[in-house]
């Protein structure tokens, strides 16, 4: 069976920063991508807020050159999914992993850089439009909206600190909330009501987006009513929470409540000796890429660093 120093599982930001400084450490990662490479930023469109590029750069392309900056240094980027994980309690430890149901591979060390997926509607009409006006990330995407009316979905802390962000940047926000009071603190909920420009109607879902190409209106039902109504929208924001891609590592590696995986301190570090975890899997509040490419190197150094004390490298 093949055994490599590191085995890092997922190509976003964090899957790929952990590459370049293990790269250059010498451990020789090996990078699987996940079904999904290159992760969340490949269904962004524009990203302006990645420090090193004044003009902008487009997710996929952003990618792409992660993928090769890793590369240039040794790293080895294999399309497949790991499907399933054995993981080492002891020190020093092996730990196995099954890719695409099928090839077994050993690690000494293990990155898991797996991500988090946005949760949608699931409407017909929002999937056609995502990437056509249908977002789930105010923060990359709010700026094409600047002076543009659009709403947002969710009751959470996410929702709020989104819809304050968009009223900065749009001239209306109407916030959708399924129930008659909104999940978010009290202090975020303070901020949205005193937003003048947010408006927060309870007890309202989405009907349908409206728009062939782009999302041109929003057409809501209020569900004690059931009445039914439309607004003009130009830019649709789902704010219901994300989804951590943990299902695989769940009885092995400690997470909490919602299934982020659970880290030490300010560390990395898993509750399995030789395992890490970098990027959204471990981080429900900031999730931005640059956040993810930053606890990506301090995954690849925690990883040397482990190799170093077992006097492994
Ligand atoms: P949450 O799970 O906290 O909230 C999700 C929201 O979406 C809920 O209000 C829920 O409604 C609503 N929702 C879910 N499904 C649907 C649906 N199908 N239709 C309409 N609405 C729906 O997720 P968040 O992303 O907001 O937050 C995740 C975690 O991160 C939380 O612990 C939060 O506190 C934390 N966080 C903290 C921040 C901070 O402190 N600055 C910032 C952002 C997040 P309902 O209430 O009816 O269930």
């Amino acid at each position: 069976m093949e055994r490599i120093k590191c085995l890092i599982i997922g190509s976003g930001p964090a899957g790929y920063t952990a590459a370049i400084y293990a790269a250059r450490a010498d451990l020789k990662p090996v990078v699987y991508t996940g079904m999904e490479p290159g992760g969340q930023l490949t269904t962004t469109t524009e990203v302006d807020n990645f420090p090193g590029y004044p003009k902008g750069v487009d997710g996929p392309s952003m990618m792409v050159e992660l993928q090769q900056q890793a590369e240039r240094f040794g790293t080895e980027v294999r399309i497949g999914h790991v499907t399933e994980v054995n993981l080492s309690n002891e020190a020093g430890g092996i730990h196995t992993a099954v890719v695409d149901g099928a090839t077994k591979i050993e690690a000494e060390t293990v990155i898991i850089s797996t991500g988090a997926s946005a949760k949608y509607l699931g409407l017909p009409s929002e999937q056609r439009l995502r990437g056509g006006g249908v977002s789930a990330c105010a923060v990359c995407d709010g700026f094409f909206y600047k002076g543009q009316e659009v709403a947002i979905v969710g009751a959470g802390d996410t929702a709020a600190e989104e819809a304050t962000y968009l009223a900065n940047i749009c001239t209306k926000v109407t916030m959708l909330v399924r129930r008659d009071v909104m999940r978010a603190s009290k202090a975020m909920q303070h901020r949205v009501n005193n937003t003048p420009n947010i408006e927060v109607l309870y007890n309202t879902e989405v009907d349908e987006v409206l728009g062939e190409q782009v999302v041109e209106g929003l057409r809501m039902k209020n569900n004690q009513t059931n009445a039914v109504s439309e607004i003009p929208i130009t830019g649709l924001f789902i704010a219901i929470g994300h989804q951590p891609n943990t299902a695989i590592f769940k009885g092995q590696i400690d997470m909490d409540d919602a299934g982020y995986i659970v880290t030490e301190g300010k560390s990395t570090k898993t509750n399995r000796p030789g395992v890490f975890a970098s990027g959204d899997v471990q981080d429900k509040e900031y999730r931005q890429a640059v956040t993810a490419a930053g606890t990506g190197c301090m995954a690849a150094l925690d990883a040397e660093r482990y190799l170093g004390s077992l006097g492994a490298h």
